[in-house]
């Protein structure tokens, strides 16, 4: 996980799935970017322009503590 806690980590994907601007939880820096920019069927990959962190939500997902 990315975040300290499930809730945060959760709260974390659904920013990114509504495409909402997300300061990179690794090194704080900037603000998420999609990983392919043209391909429109896989933007739930996001990328950190600053330290180079891929974001796989779908892993993320799969990855989360269950309750
Ligand atoms: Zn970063």
């Amino acid at each position: 996980m990315y975040t300290n806690s499930r809730d945060e980590e959760v709260k974390f994907l659904k920013r990114l799935w509504t495409s909402q601007p997300t300061i990179c939880p690794k090194c704080n820096r900037a603000e998420l970017v999609h990983l392919h920019k043209k391909a429109k069927k896989s933007d739930c990959d996001w990328k950190c322009p600053e330290c180079g962190e891929i974001y796989r939500t779908i892993n993320m997902l799969k990855e989360l503590p269950i309750k």
